[in-house]
C-alpha cells in the first residue's frame, strides 16, 4: 500500500480527532490508521460517511466497527512484525487490512460468504497480500496456521472460545468484546502456559458472534 489513497486529508482528522485524542498512542496503529483507506471496504451510500466516528452498515446486516474501536482493539493486541494473527469476524476486511501493515500474516475467519467475498475483493484492491481468508465458524479457529500471537475476535462473545485459547501462542493476546448479546466489555487475555489472566477495557456494543461456541443464530 505504497500509493497515497484519495481522501488521506479526511483519515489524518479522523486519526487526530478521534483516535490519538482518545488516547491511542501506538505510532504504527495510528500510521496504518491514517494509510488504510477505509472508505474502500465500506459500500455506497454509507462510504460518504466513512471517515465518521461511527460504526456503518456493510450489507447482510453487518457492521464496520467504529474507527477508535478498531484502534484500540489493534493496539490491545501489541502486534509485532513478526506476529501472526487471527481476525474472527473479517467484515469489510478492513480491520485486516489495518493488521497486515503491522504484522508478517492476518488470517481472517467470516461465516457469511458473500461477506466473506467481499472483504477478499476489497482487501486485494488494497493490495493486502499478506491477509489469508477463511469462510466458516471461526469460534473453532483455524487449526492450520496455529499458533497465533494474536487473536481478535470483533463480534460479541458470551465466552471466549476455547478453540481459540487452545491455538492461542505462549505470550499471546487475544481481545474480545465478552457479554451478552447487547452489550459487551471489552477483554484482554494473555497466555501464560494454563494461566490466561484477564484485564477489562470498559464497555463496548458489537454485532453477535454465531457458531458453535458462541449465540445462536435466532
Ligand atoms: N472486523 C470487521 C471489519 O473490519 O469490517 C467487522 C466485523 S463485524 C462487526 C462482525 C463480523 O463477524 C460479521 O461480518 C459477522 O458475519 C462475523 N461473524 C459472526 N459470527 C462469526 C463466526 N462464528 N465466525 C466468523 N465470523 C463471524
Amino acid at each position: 500500500m505504497s500509493v497515497p489513497y484519495p481522501r488521506s486529508d479526511e483519515r489524518r482528522r479522523m486519526v487526530d480527532l478521534q483516535i490519538a485524542a482518545r488516547g491511542v498512542r501506538d505510532p504504527g496503529v495510528l500510521a496504518a490508521m491514517v494509510e488504510v483507506p477505509r472508505h474502500l471496504f465500506i459500500p455506497p451510500p454509507y462510504d460518504r460517511d466513512a471517515y465518521a466516528d461511527a460504526p456503518l452498515p456493510i450489507g447482510n446486516g453487518q457492521t464496520i466497527s467504529q474507527p477508535y474501536i478498531v484502534a484500540l482493539m489493534t493496539e490491545l493486541l501489541r502486534p509485532n512484525p513478526a506476529d501472526s494473527v487471527l481476525e474472527i469476524g473479517a467484515g469489510s476486511g478492513y480491520q485486516a487490512a489495518i493488521l497486515s501493515l503491522l504484522v508478517r500474516k492476518v488470517t481472517t475467519i467470516e461465516r457469511i460468504e458473500t461477506v466473506a467475498a467481499r472483504a477478499r475483493a476489497n482487501l486485494a484492491a488494497v493490495h493486502a497480500d499478506n491477509v489469508e481468508i477463511v469462510y466458516g465458524d471461526g469460534t473453532l479457529g483455524y487449526p492450520p496456521s496455529a499458533p497465533y500471537n494474536g487473536i481478535l475476535i470483533t463480534a460479541a462473545t458470551p465466552i471466549i472460545p476455547e478453540p481459540l485459547k487452545a491455538q492461542l501462542a505462549e505470550g499471546g493476546r487475544l481481545v474480545a468484546p465478552v457479554g451478552s448479546r447487547s452489550v459487551q466489555d471489552l477483554v484482554v487475555i494473555e497466555r501464560h502456559g494454563s494461566q490466561f489472566p484477564e484485564e477489562n477495557h470498559g464497555g463496548v456494543r458489537f454485532v453477535p458472534l454465531i457458531g458453535e461456541y458462541g449465540w445462536s443464530e435466532e
